[in-house]
């Protein structure tokens, strides 16, 4: 972990294609990002691979695609509109507007130093850091305002009508009352047409339960699971994709008698604390995080966060632990909510104890791009290697799960002639059909070839060479150990799906 630094991470994405900003021939866009052709693979494999474990792999979970724009009524049942807000707070000495609760802890009453204005050479200050506890995440200054709340959602409007107009339109009316009327005018003329960006999936899985409960023939314990895009205007952005306004979401609800619920907070939590683990991320890296009661939400029995250590600068030093998913007990609380705000019946009848209950939800909520990082920063590793020539050199390698990683193998003729392109295209054409992801270079030396390879995280490197020609045989190259074996090439399919999917 020691060489690791976001700085590698951001020039390594840039560098292969896996992360690019968003818009960059027009400046960017603040903390929007686009996946390159290795990102989008890589956050394609996560979220099949949570599928596959979640869904596919499983008898009682079923699949569900919501809309992203959904009844405004959902968001005033869920409790979003009124409640989905971070307490803002802006830095009085270098203007940074940040959340409250993400900032970084100190002493109250401790006296710190900070450099004015935030510049790096600015004059030293200091200041007494009041009984809230935090100071300033950037410029690490005391000096700050009051705490207000912000609502999350993004708001936009549906239908032929245009809010504008229809403000402008009521403007003598509006400009005759006092500010608090005239804003809850300007919010009555909004809402009428205003509808929201999801902020999560996991709503379109509560209101779709009767759906789901009368079209399939599951019963409780089951879950509903869903991988889609949320939105969310957050205050503070930082450390490429961890924390963004648009970002894709992998949850699942399991719907289950209360009374099991706690049995089944545990057996989630645990399972999906060894699902990072299985697909290779470091132990010593993750942790599980038990919420405080204080911090749990109002409805919630229990929450747990799985954490992993990432390589983010801040005013305290270097590596800070970060939320991959949350698991929660949600109690009834959504379905209840629900039932009371569509008047539908939201319980289950179990035919044979005759018995109606509204059922208990466990919730583990999952970021596909905190993921995709947490998988980046965990596999990136730099390594001392000596070249046929004896120098020194530095190996930077992606040592990804070969189930995640973007391009499965790679393959190489070891020189541009003697039949050998054709035979290394001709292998690349059956592995494609049989579904691994390929990628053909021929262009110099073979070392630097499989250097490319180890920083794209590429498992495994297939050679063509001259005894290819002989006797049908190629050689697979292992990123990890870079040792070589020789495999009759009829036979690679096999042996690479084995390797990449085998403990499936
Ligand atoms: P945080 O406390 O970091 O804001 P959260 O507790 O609000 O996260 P949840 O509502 O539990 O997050 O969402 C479930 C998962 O969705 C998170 O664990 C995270 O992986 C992902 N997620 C949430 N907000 C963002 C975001 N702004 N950008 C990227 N991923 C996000």
């Amino acid at each position: 972990m020691s060489n690791i630094t976001m700085e590698k991470i951001v020039s390594l994405c840039k560098r292969r294609g896996f992360i690019f900003q968003s818009s960059e021939i027009y400046g960017g866009l603040k903390a929007s990002y686009d996946y390159g052709p290795l990102g989008v693979e890589l956050k394609r494999n996560i979220k099949d691979a949570w599928w596959r474990d979640m869904v596919h792999g499983r008898e009682d979970i079923v699949g569900l695609d919501c809309s992203i724009i959904m009844h405004p009524d959902v968001w005033k049942a869920s409790g979003h509109l009124a409640g989905f807000s971070d307490p803002l707070v802006d830095c009085r000495n270098c203007k940074e507007r940040f959340r409250a609760d993400k900032a970084p802890g100190a002493e109250p009453g401790a006296t710190v130093t900070y450099a004015e204005g935030g510049k790096s050479g600015g004059k030293k200050l200091s200041g007494t850091v009041d009984p809230r506890g935090y100071v300033c995440p950037v410029c690490g200054s005391p000096d700050l305002s009051p705490e207000r709340q912000f609502n999350l959602m993004f708001r936009t409007s549906l239908g032929p009508v245009d809010p504008l107009q229809q403000i402008a339109d009521a403007a003598g009316e509006l400009a005759a009352l006092d500010s608090k009327s005239r804003m809850a005018r300007l919010a009555e003329i909004v809402g009428q047409s205003a509808v929201y960006l999801r902020p999560e999936t996991a709503q379109g899985m509560f209101v779709n339960f009767r759906n789901v409960l009368d079209s399939s023939r599951l019963k409780p314990p089951f879950g509903i699971a869903q991988v889609g895009k949320s939105y969310r205007n957050e205050i503070t952005t930082s450390n490429l994709t961890f924390r963004t306004c648009e970002f894709e979401q992998m949850e699942m609800e399991f719907f289950c008698k209360p009374g099991t619920d706690e049995e089944w907070f545990a057996y989630w939590r645990d399972t999906r604390l060894e699902w990072y683990i299985r697909l290779g991320i470091h132990r010593d890296r993750l942790r599980l995080r038990d919420h405080e009661p204080s911090e749990l939400a109002h409805y919630a029995k229990a929450c747990s966060d799985v954490e992993y250590f990432f390589p983010f600068e801040n005013v305290v030093g270097t590596g800070e632990w970060g939320e991959l998913e949350g698991i929660a007990n949600r109690t009834d609380y959504d379905l209840k909510k629900h039932s009371e705000y569509s008047g539908k019946e939201l319980e289950y009848f179990d035919p044979d104890t005759q018995e109606h209950y509204t059922p208990y939800v466990i919730e583990p909520a999952a970021g596909a791009d905190r993921a995709a990082l947490a998988f980046l920063c965990d596999a990136y590793d730099e390594e001392t290697v000596i070249t046929p020539k004896g120098q020194e050199e530095t190996r930077t390698v992606l040592r990804f799960h070969p189930r995640i990683a973007p391009i499965k193998a790679a393959v190489f003729p070891l020189v541009k002639r003697d039949g050998m392109p054709e035979k290394a295209r001709a292998i690349i054409g059956t592995l494609l059909k049989e579904g691994i992801n390929c990628f053909y270079d021929q262009s110099g030396a073979v070392g630097r070839r499989y250097r490319r390879m180890d920083e794209a995280g590429t498992p495994f490197c297939i050679t063509v060479d001259s005894q290819t020609l002989t006797d049908d045989t190629v050689t697979i190259r292992d990123r990890d150990t870079m040792a070589q074996e020789r495999v009759p090439a009829g036979g690679l399919g096999e042996i690479l799906k084995q390797r990449i999917w085998g403990e499936k």
